[in-house]
């Protein structure tokens, strides 16, 4: 047998529910912090299993979506130059000022290229020595390292054409600023397993310790997700909030020691600014000085043009877990997947594009 079909089994997946039943008291109100849990929430059909009193929200953990107006406008302003801009599928949909995006940018004659990872924007740079080559950086510490390691192999190699916009962002930062937040009120946080790989448990002790959140680092499998469920319940009840690592099988209580450190060899942390949550200090990563040559906001002088926000798009409030997608006046009206406003209804983890997707 599959290891991970034990994960799916729905004998144990309705033992597991039936504990959820017996356990809840009152509303429970969760939020799952990443994208991919949103999207594995739907297709598992556990929302349509659970008691109605357990309430589930989104929150920012999609690396697409929590990419600011301005930020995509940045984007959009160095397409403008004389340069070859990769970036990942996703984020060229993305609509910024005025409705454009990238790939309207592209239409115009800017050449922007899809790569599958930094290494591949290497190459291109490689493959193309009179072209300066920049790779758009997005994503959260999942990503940042190897996008670190492809600028320090940049470095070894001498290559001069190559440089990194990077608007990398940090997770446990985000999730302090909506703990602090007395707006967004949740009684567990569904911690994301892919960044945890790399951070490990530690960095979320906090959310416990200074605000009481229960908080449980989670795999992706329906068993997975309704043990976290359920050890949220139980520390919610018992009134002792606790992070707890129920992903042991993909992440070390440690995370990856040598992964981290790549990241903070290449990267310092930085102020960043989040669509739907603004500045939060130190949750960005910006390059280091010691790399400055291949850190593309330097080699161009590019600052975060002032934009007006989209109007009528509610993905801050959604990214902050305050409304459900289906509560914006534009869901799957103006705004669908074929035709998108906002960032939240382009990326496929976004939590508009799961809602239209599963529930319509
Ligand atoms: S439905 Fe569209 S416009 Fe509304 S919040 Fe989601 S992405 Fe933004």
């Amino acid at each position: 047998m599959n290891l991970l079909n034990k994960f799916k089994d729905p004998e144990l997946c309705l033992n597991i529910l039936d504990q959820i039943k017996s356990e809840i008291q009152g509303e429970f109100r969760f939020m799952e912090v990443c994208g991919t849990h949103t999207v594995a929430i739907f297709q598992s059909g556990i929302r349509t299993l659970l008691p109605e009193s357990i309430i589930h929200v989104s929150g920012p953990g999609c690396p697409v979506c929590v990419t600011h107006d301005r930020e995509i406008a940045s984007y959009l302003a160095l397409a403008e130059k004389d340069l070859i801009l990769a970036t990942f599928g996703d984020l060229i949909k993305v609509p910024g000022p005025g409705g454009k995006n990238l790939k309207a940018a592209q239409a115009e004659g800017a050449r922007i290229k899809i790569v599958y990872s930094a290494f591949d924007a290497l190459k291109l740079a490689l493959d193309h020595p009179q072209d300066k080559v920049v790779f758009l950086g997005v994503g959260f510490e999942t990503t940042a390292p190897t996008v670190a390691a492809t600028i320090k192999m940049a470095a070894e190699q001498g290559v001069r054409n190559f440089s990194v916009l990077s608007f990398h962002k940090l997770v446990p930062p985000a999730l302090k600023a909506l703990a602090a937040d007395r707006d967004i009120q949740v009684d567990g946080l569904l911690l994301p397993g892919h960044v945890s790989t790399i951070i490990g448990l530690e960095p979320y002790r906090f959310l416990a310790e200074e605000y009481q959140v229960p908080s449980v680092i989670g795999g992706f499998e329906p068993l997975d997700i309704l043990q976290a469920i359920l050890i949220m319940i139980k520390q919610k009840n018992k009134g002792r909030p606790e992070v707890v690592n129920n992903y042991k099988r993909v992440v070390p209580d440690q995370g990856n020691a040598k992964a981290i450190e790549t990241m903070y060899e290449v990267f310092r942390p930085a102020d960043a600014l989040w669509r739907g949550l603004g500045i939060i200090p130190g949750s960005g990563l910006a390059v280091a000085q010691r790399y400055e040559q291949f850190d593309a906001a330097l080699v161009f002088d590019q600052e975060l043009p002032q934009v007006d926000e989209i109007p009528g798009c509610k993905c801050g409030e959604v990214l902050k877990g305050l409304i459900s997608p289906d509560q914006c006046p534009l869901f799957s009206t103006r705004c669908t997947p074929a035709n998108p406003v906002g960032p939240c209804m382009v990326s496929t983890e976004g939590s508009c594009a799961a809602y239209h997707k599963y529930r319509l």
